[in-house]
């Protein structure tokens, strides 16, 4: 059945030993992130096959459902009203509101428990985390007077909503809280979680501090690559997943639409250059799976666009016939609604 996504285990399984190798040469830890796959079973069962030191998700549900005996990590900051769900489902979440801590703590007392947290600091991207100016060493001293919960560490998040690329002066602001912390009440933070896949760039160029001794990876793992410049990552995998569609009419036609022009199916302005005749191929897989700019085409195809069923290529310079299927590679948003999609089945390769 098509449209499929293929997903390659022993290749997750390989950019997973080899990163988890990096990070452990450099005294680091790593937190596989699982949540652009949605935490599928057989994909969390090559992480808990690997020694990655713990797995997050952004999504309590994706925690609560998944079997593993590595520490779960909730990367969202929590919704008071899931307080609960979230001490009894994860060992560690991030955090940054002294008010959901407090909830969380009576939570974890309730239910006899302890709960980790990291707090999320900002240093400039604006997303999530207090911002690294405020006078934070209050919240500091409520939080360590709180009977349920541990402060396992610090962290902060980078190049998600300001497109922040980490470099020394970033590090040198998450140092800066780490010693500030450390010498007003004389304890050691376990945790430093320095960024995600953008980081990894300073880590492999050994530019990254040593005080920094976490990251939470997800891209990197499924796509072979860090995100602060889009490099493919030598010795890693870009296709762990692929998307597989079946082609459903094939025929030469203009390049150019005949007739008054309007609009497209999803009322956007459309805009043609006329290229002569094509031959084009239209393959069963629409938006209603996935964006057809989140996908990459295979040698000598070129992506002309997507209505909610179709997809539709210029195959001029190959040789597709009706039935075909099609194999694409894809960026970060395609595997995401790819995997969140019902109508694609998943096609485990070994
Ligand atoms: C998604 C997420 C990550 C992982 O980011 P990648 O770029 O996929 O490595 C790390 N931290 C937080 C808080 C996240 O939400």
């Amino acid at each position: 059945m098509y449209p499929r996504v293929n997903i390659h285990l022993e290749k997750y399984r390989h950019n997973v030993d080899h990163l988890v190798n990096v990070f452990h040469t450099n005294l680091m830890s790593i937190m596989a992130v699982s949540k652009v796959f949605c935490a599928d079973d057989m994909l969390i069962e090559v992480l808990n096959e690997s020694d990655v030191d713990f797995i997050a998700d952004s999504r309590i549900d994706n925690l609560k459902k998944m079997k593993t005996s590595k520490p779960k990590v909730l990367l969202c900051l929590p919704q008071m009203s899931e307080a609960k769900d979230v001490v009894l489902h994860t060992d560690i979440s991030l955090n940054s509101e002294i008010e959901v801590i407090r909830v969380l703590n009576e939570e974890a007392r309730q239910l006899e428990r302890l709960h980790s947290i990291i707090l999320m600091f900002d240093v400039g991207d604006l997303r999530e985390g207090i911002f690294y100016t405020t006078h934070y060493l209050p919240i500091i001293k409520e939080i360590l007077e709180l009977d349920s919960i541990v402060l396992k560490g610090i962290g902060t998040n980078l190049t998600c909503f300001g497109g922040v690329i980490p470099n020394k002066e970033t590090s040198y602001k998450i140092q800066k809280i780490k010693h500030t912390i450390e010498s007003a009440f004389q304890i050691k933070l376990e945790i430093i979680s320095g960024g995600n896949s953008s980081s990894l760039e300073l880590l492999f160029n050994h530019q990254h501090p040593y005080e920094i001794n976490n990251l939470r990876i997800g891209e990197a793992l499924v796509l072979g690559r860090e995100t602060a410049y889009g490099k493919q990552i030598d010795n890693m995998h870009d296709d762990v997943f692929t998307l597989e569609a079946e082609i459903i009419e094939v025929k030469d036609k203009p390049s150019m639409p005949e007739g008054v022009l309007g609009m497209d199916a999803f009322g956007k302005p459309v805009n043609f250059t006329d290229r002569g005749m094509m031959c084009r191929a239209i393959l069963a897989c629409g938006k209603q799976n996935v964006d057809c700019h989140d996908l990459i085409a295979p040698e000598g195809v070129e992506i002309l666009g997507c209505s909610s069923d179709h997809l539709i290529v210029n195959v001029s310079q190959n040789t597709f016939k009706l039935g075909d299927k099609m194999i694409f590679k894809m960026k970060y948003g395609g595997i995401l609604s790819l995997m969140t999609s019902p109508y694609v089945r998943k096609n485990y390769v070994r």
